[in-house]
């Protein structure tokens, strides 16, 4: 059994997602939820997009066993307070934990939420969100738990911004604007060294017009910390968070240098 955990307002990128599970289990469950416990005070969960009838229609063609679709009451009986809390430990405080104060252990206590619910097999996330893959796998080897994580790369539309279910969000004139985003990420890879990468998509993005830059790094892809000054080969993973309108977009690419 398969289970691919998502927030609905489905898109290729989940779509991509399904197509992995279907290849790797003989049954797949789609989870639709949006989760009160990833959102902090401010953010988005109010207007988050919800369109579960359309989510149905766009896995139409997919074989798709299962659509869990649970409400909050569901997920959390006892409440959102009193809901079994995991911990992302402390890659979850840096960068989109950062800025995002607790939205990991939200995420986490989520998954194993849903992992208790289906027992899956395997289960499928998006190299998109990077860091949440990376305390996802660290959550399930230090927990020994039976899942198999999957990861699937980022689909991107035809001008390369990554697929997004907040996309819809995006102005005709911010979607102008949130193309450098993956115009920086590709001039990362003529960066002269590892080191210098996250240097030149800031420099690019702090110079494009309607994008304001919450972080630009480059961490090791094995434990997510940031690469030490200097290192100028080897494979590290640029990540990058940043506000174009009044959408947090992010988005992230493996690079190899000198290997
Ligand atoms: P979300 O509904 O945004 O919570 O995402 C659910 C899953 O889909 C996560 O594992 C995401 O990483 C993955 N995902 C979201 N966007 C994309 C994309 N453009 N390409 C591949 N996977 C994605």
């Amino acid at each position: 059994m398969a289970l691919v955990p998502t927030m609905g307002s489905l898109h290729e990128g989940h779509k991509a997602l399904v197509v992995e599970a279907t290849s790797q289990a003989d049954r797949s469950v789609v989870s639709v939820f949006v989760n009160p416990l990833q959102f902090g005070p401010g953010e988005d969960f109010e207007r988050y997009p919800r369109s579960l009838l359309d989510d149905e229609t766009f896995l139409g063609d997919t074989v798709v066993d299962v659509i869990f679709a649970p409400s909050v009451v569901v997920m959390y009986p006892e409440g959102l307070a009193a809901a079994p809390t995991q911990s992302a430990g402390a890659v979850g405080d840096s960068y989109e934990g950062a800025s995002r104060p607790g939205h990991f252990d939200g995420v986490l206590t989520v998954v194993a939420t849903l992992f208790d619910y289906v027992g899956p097999d395997v289960a499928v996330f998006g190299c998109k969100d990077a860091q949440q893959l990376f305390v996802v796998q660290q959550m399930v080897q230090k927990q020994g738990l039976p899942v198999r994580v999957i990861e699937v790369d980022t689909i991107r539309d035809d001008d390369g911004l990554a697929l997004s279910s907040r996309n819809i969000f995006l102005t005709e004139a911010d979607r102008v604007h949130a193309r450098e985003i993956p115009r920086a990420l590709a001039a990362a890879e003529k960066a002269p060294g590892l080191s210098q990468a996250a240097g030149v998509v800031k420099d690019i993005l702090e110079n494009a017009p309607g994008v304001t830059v919450d972080y630009v790094d480059v961490v090791d892809p094995v434990s997510f910390l940031p690469l030490s000054d200097g290192v100028s080969t080897g494979a590290g993973r640029l990540i990058l968070a940043a506000t174009v309108g009044n959408v947090r977009l992010i988005d992230n690419r493996l690079l190899h240098f000198g290997q």
